[in-house]
């Protein structure tokens, strides 16, 4: 009898130490996209980015988009940065063709968390992929949490001004999962520190309060940037151009330009929430611009 046919096999949880950190980054879904432009690139031509797709060795048009929260174990406090996307897809009929089925709290079981032992959820910002798994069925996921929100990214969504079009049901989503949580949460600012060891970054721009994250510990340093960079090719050998979903394009690529020069000043380890999981690694400066080069084993010595 020839073996059978098991299909694909991946990993979904990385765990690493940072100092007296345990650092996880946990894979909640991918989903795979059509149209590579003009969602990279609005301001580029199609040949540019076709071109550039081509040069790394990646499909010109069809594109993986992985959804990747990190959990931070400082020793006293679990921090879950971002929940993914939860059950949005079974309850919203709008989001069914976009987004996957969350898996973050069936991986976190499988990496040895239960939901209840998270002290801390910190959200980057308020778009369906990462505030998706806070709630289900109009219950708390991560039940004994305290919440972490930008103000400036609260303040926004809640006050409902300025909501672009394509942004009307975010916004609707927003005040349904987010706004009933605001007795529990802290809101933040740049340069605030959610726990000891992590600051919060102003990254705003792809969502008007989006926040990176700076953690440090026994001198060990890792950034968590969420959306800042969205593809590891696109966003990061070209910051300059547009991503479909940044909310405020010309901000996105000032903040992404900022950051990536950072990143790659300091040689940051960094995760990306929309990189190949598992979305772990460095940039290093190329031709002008950047280049993403991909964890090896740095953080395992
Ligand atoms: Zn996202």
């Amino acid at each position: 009898m020839p073996a059978s046919m098991n299909g694909e096999m991946q990993p979904t949880i990385y765990r690493f130490k940072l100092g007296g950190f345990e650092i996880a980054t946990i894979l909640d879904g991918k989903s795979v996209r059509d149209g590579l432009h003009p969602a990279f690139g609005g301001n580029a031509s199609a040949d540019e980015v076709h071109a550039l797709a081509r040069a790394n060795n990646i499909d010109t048009n069809r594109f993986e988009h992985p959804y990747i929260p990190t959990l931070v174990n400082t020793g006293k406090e679990l921090v879950l940065f971002d929940t993914g996307n939860g059950a949005l897809r079974r309850e919203h009929e709008a989001l069914k063709s976009r987004l996957p089925d969350g898996q973050l709290v069936e991986q976190m079981r499988k990496a040895g968390y239960r939901p209840e032992d998270v002290d801390v959820v910190v959200s980057t910002h308020g778009h369906p992929d990462h505030i998706g798994g806070l709630t289900e069925g109009g219950r708390l996921v991560f039940p004994n949490a305290r919440y972490v929100f930008g103000a400036a990214e609260f303040d926004f969504w809640k006050r409902g001004e300025n909501v672009s079009e394509a942004r009307k049901f975010n916004r609707e989503l927003f005040m349904k999962i987010c706004v009933p949580l605001a007795d529990r949460s802290t809101f933040i600012k740049p340069g605030d520190e959610v726990v000891s060891g992590i600051t919060a970054v102003d990254a705003a721009g792809h969502a008007p309060g989006l926040m990176a994250f700076h953690i440090e510990s026994e001198g060990k340093r890792f950034m968590i940037t969420a959306d800042t960079c969205t593809q590891y090719v696109m966003a990061v050998q070209r910051p300059d151009w547009y991503f479909a979903m940044d909310d405020d394009k010309d901000k996105a690529v000032a903040s992404r330009k900022r950051i990536l020069d950072m990143l790659a000043a300091d040689k940051l380890p960094f995760v990306s929430f929309h990189f190949p999981f598992p979305g772990i690694g460095y940039v290093e400066r190329a031709g002008g611009s950047y280049r993403w080069v991909p964890h090896s084993y740095q953080l395992n010595l």
